[in-house]
């Protein structure tokens, strides 16, 4: 792989996108969180906050000024309508942060990733990129990853993991596939192998 890449980096909730990330991060890879840059739309001040307090009431805005992401995502998570309107809000303010936080690490590391779930349904984006790698895990191992990750009930995880499209949508840009039902050491190979 040259020093100049553009390389987006794909899975499903809890499939190890971010342990692959981590990864190429110790690789001299620079990472651009698709999530990370969405939570920056959500700081306090934005137009994105007054918007999204019109549409989903002052209880998921803090005290701070800033997005409650936990009220909002308890929301959100169980209502794909609700869902939709969110997204419609947030995400062209998130493409054009990411599209510039990519040329900017592009400019100045060479080798960057995109982490994005949804990076599907951004053709044009992904027609940028280099090359496009993704990440598959069983639901139930998956499930149990998130619970311990996150420490929401298994209940609220599972709705979660059923909120998201199937996996193999979020895979459909990847033009090679890790699995990572086994051990990180075993994603860890997978990754160098590719690269
Ligand atoms: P994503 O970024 O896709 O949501 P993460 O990389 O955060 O997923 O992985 C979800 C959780 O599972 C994390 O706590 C991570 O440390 C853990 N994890 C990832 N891969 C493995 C693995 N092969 N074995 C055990 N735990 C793993």
């Amino acid at each position: 792989m040259t020093d100049k890449f553009r390389l987006g980096l794909v899975g499903g909730i809890a499939s190890g996108k971010s342990t692959v990330a981590g990864f190429l991060r110790d690789r001299g890879w620079a990472i651009v969180d698709a999530d990370k840059v969405a939570h920056e739309v959500y700081a306090p001040g934005t137009d994105t906050v007054d918007s999204i307090r019109s549409l989903f009431g002052a209880g998921v805005v803090l005290p701070d000024g800033s997005v409650d992401r936990k009220a909002l995502g308890t929301i959100v998570f169980s209502d794909p309508e609700a869902l939709k309107r969110l997204e419609a809000l947030v995400h062209p303010a998130t493409r054009e942060r990411i599209a510039l936080r990519m040329d900017e690490e592009a400019a100045r590391r060479g080798k960057v990733v995109l982490e994005m779930t949804l990076l599907y349904r951004w053709p044009e984006m992904a027609s940028k990129l280099d090359s496009v790698v993704g990440v598959r895990c069983p639901d139930e191992i998956r499930l149990d990853r998130l619970v311990a990750r996150s420490g929401l009930d298994r209940a609220e995880a599972l709705r979660r993991l059923a909120a998201q499209v199937a996996q193999e949508r979020i895979l459909a840009p990847a033009a090679h596939v890790l699995d990572n039902a086994g051990t990180v050491d075993d994603l860890e190979r997978g990754i160098a192998r590719f690269l």
